[in-house]
């Protein structure tokens, strides 16, 4: 492997402190419990996981970029009823309770989407749920089968399984667009240098839509911070904005995903 690229994939991976036991599994709605937002909680659970994450939940593209790849490909296709079908299966390692959270998660995007995860038959490209180290998820479609960790202690929470499935769909974390420095203010001293690719802005696709504090996708305040209590993503110009929430696909993000798959809702 290229030195270089070897770097980068060591910068790249990421962990972060605590870790959360399992709260238990009151209903199919599982909020996350406290004030926690998503991020923290994945961060959380996310320690010491051996995948090369990007951004914390990421795993590392081996060829594509969602948002902007060649003819689409990264981008599960629309068929003749202009549904997008995702194939999935399951692990047997989850329980009733932890299937019936996911497929919670996954009926929202039914709801308000064209997005539609289907039990996989045999189709080719499919995204296996599984009960590994973390919450983390690819970027898009990668073709064949693709992993999406959702460790049972941490993960199988409504806003994190939304979270990890849009990134499947090809969507980055919002504070890392194209734009986002007109909306938040990145404290670099509080970012660990082996932390800071988490932080790098790409060149996303923002299909016209205004920047989203409250999006699913956006990273709480003090993520990966150095310091306890120090902010890492301070939004402008008003600090006060909450960002980082894991309760549920803002409008915003279901917007852009009907943007993006071209849904007719
Ligand atoms: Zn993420």
């Amino acid at each position: 492997m290229d030195p270089r690229a070897s770097l980068s994939i060591l910068v790249l991976l990421t962990s972060l402190s605590i870790h959360w036991d399992d709260p238990g599994p009151p209903n199919a709605f599982l909020p996350i419990p406290g004030n926690v937002d998503v991020t923290t909680k994945f961060l959380e659970t996310n320690k010491g996981s051996a995948e090369h994450l990007i951004e914390g939940d990421v795993v590392f593209p081996k060829t594509k970029n969602a948002l902007y790849c060649l003819n689409n490909n990264c981008f599960w296709k629309r068929n003749s009823s202009n549904l997008v079908e995702v194939p999935y299966i399951v692990s047997s390692e989850y329980s009733s309770t932890d299937i019936s959270v996911i497929q919670n998660a996954m009926s929202t995007f039914h709801n308000k989407t064209c997005i539609r995860f289907i039990p996989r038959s045999n189709q080719t490209d499919y995204i296996s749920i599984e009960n590994k180290d973390g919450c983390y998820s690819y970027l898009g479609r990668i073709g064949g089968k693709q992993l999406v960790s959702l460790k049972r202690t941490g993960c199988v929470y409504h806003g994190i399984i939304q979270h990890e499935l849009n990134h499947a769909l090809g969507f980055y974390h919002e504070h890392t667009r194209s734009d986002r420095d007109q909306y938040v203010k990145i404290n670099w001293e509080y970012i660990p240098t082996e932390k800071a690719s988490n932080f790098q802005i790409r060149n996303t696709n923002n299909q016209n839509t205004t920047y989203d504090y409250g999006s699913i996708m956006h990273y709480g305040k003090t993520a990966f911070t150095t310091q306890a209590g120090k902010e890492t993503i301070t939004p402008i110009p008003d600090a006060t904005v909450a960002i980082g929430q894991r309760q549920d696909l803002s409008k915003l993000d279901i917007l852009r995903i009907n943007k993006l798959y071209g849904c007719v809702v």
